[in-house]
């Protein structure tokens, strides 16, 4: 049977915000902005439960002791893509994913984590990669092994989609980092950044898998560390120092910062990939909203001739999800694929012949959407088409 007497409550910690809320209901319905909904989860359950003011308000009931946690509180809690759209929105500026998360521990704790998600975490302890494969194969598509395990000041987290499932796009971030001057390094002993563990409200378990990357990446000298997956590169920024307690002993950056910068060096310039192409952005939630980078992927494109940017109309601070974040599709497939095909119908709409963006689970999302829908509207991540057009100085 279910314990559902567990002593604390991981949610006092953030009961003052709960106690915040002014149920004004920014954090899911933007009508009065003349938007439409932001929040994916809302959208596909229908209740407010599954909005931001309902879960604050779950989470208000649970601290006063006028609900318990059980199994009717699994979709409520765990059908949420983490997009922080909610709050970006907050109208009291409460970190509202901050509250999910607290939630999503107390749940954990009490054996309340959907069934598929808890096979995927708990496969994720063996083999250090999210999909179950063979750890010793994470560097698989790696030719050239001659920067693994080097002692460099630069080291690029390459994160697990893009070691296993879409290999192409590990070849394409590290042969970016490869054609500039920057002396990086890869591990061969990289193991997933722990996102997964807290997304299923298992601390502990992400604590020990970040102190292993940190320690991995110290013996090496690291003082910068590079991303291409924005999940992986917030669970370092912002996750590691507060799941271990201690700062981070080096720099973070995404790899759009760093290919931003050497274009404004001069550095790298790019030929025309085909001439009046129309492309269109999609912020990564956990990019933009998470992380706060917005510009650089719109510089690297304003520096491509021949190319226009045509914006959807939620973008930026108020772009809609794609539908991936947080693991939900193990779950919640419908809640996925229903937000993927809104998101994608809103680039086609555009008028746009490639959808850019800047993160492989979104690069997945939307490659998996057109396939289905059988769309003419191409889908590349930014740095794959930075390494066709690159022309380095
Ligand atoms: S994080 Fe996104 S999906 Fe989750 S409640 Fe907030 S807006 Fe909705
Ligand atoms: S926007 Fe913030 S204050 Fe308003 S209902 Fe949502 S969580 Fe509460």
């Amino acid at each position: 049977m279910t314990d559902t007497k567990a002593p604390e409550l991981q949610l006092q910690a953030v009961a003052q915000s709960t106690y915040e809320c002014l149920r004004c209901a920014f954090c899911y319905d933007l009508s009065w902005l003349g938007s439409t909904n932001l929040c994916p989860s809302y959208t596909w359950g229908s209740f407010e439960s599954y909005g931001g003011r309902g879960r604050v308000a779950l989470a208000r009931a649970l601290l006063e002791g006028e609900l318990e946690y059980d199994e009717s509180l699994i979709p409520r809690i765990f059908a949420c893509t983490e997009c922080r759209a909610c709050a970006e929105h907050c109208f009291k500026y409460i970190d509202t994913v901050k509250v999910y998360d607290r939630m999503r521990q107390d749940m954990a704790v009490r054996g309340l984590i959907p069934p598929e998600l808890k096979i995927a975490v708990d496969q994720l302890v063996a083999s250090h990669n999210l999909y179950g494969k063979p750890h010793e194969k994470r560097l698989s598509w790696l030719k050239d092994r001659s920067r693994v395990d080097q002692p460099a000041p630069v080291a690029f987290f390459v994160g697990c989609t893009p070691s296993y499932v879409r290999r192409s796009l590990a070849e394409d971030f590290y042969s970016v980092l490869d054609s500039s001057d920057l002396d990086f390094t890869v591990l061969s002993d990289e193991w997933c950044c722990g996102h997964p563990f807290l997304a299923a409200g298992q601390t502990e378990r992400a604590a020990e898998v970040m102190s292993h990357n940190v320690e991995a990446l110290q013996d090496l000298g690291v003082e910068q560390l590079i991303f291409e997956c924005p999940g992986c590169m917030r669970t370092f920024r912002e996750d590691i120092p507060a799941v271990l307690g201690e700062p981070l002993p080096f720099e973070v950056l995404h790899i759009t910062e760093a290919i931003a910068e050497f274009v404004e060096e001069g550095r790298l310039q790019f030929s025309i990939y085909q001439p009046g192409t129309v492309v269109t952005y999609h912020d990564p939630c956990t990019l933009g909203r998470g992380l706060g980078i917005y510009d650089a992927p719109r510089a690297i494109i304003a520096a491509m001739p021949g190319m226009r940017l045509q914006e959807m109309p939620r973008h930026g601070r108020d772009a809609y999800c794609c539908g991936a974040g947080s693991f939900v599709r193990y779950d919640y497939a419908s809640l996925t694929d229903q937000t993927g095909v809104e998101r994608f119908w809103e680039a086609a709409a555009t008028g746009a012949q490639l959808l850019l963006t800047s993160c492989p689970a979104c690069v997945t999302q939307f490659q998996n959407v057109r396939a289905a829908l059988d769309s003419p509207l191409q889908v590349m991540d930014l740095i794959s088409l930075v390494k066709q057009v690159a022309r380095w100085k």
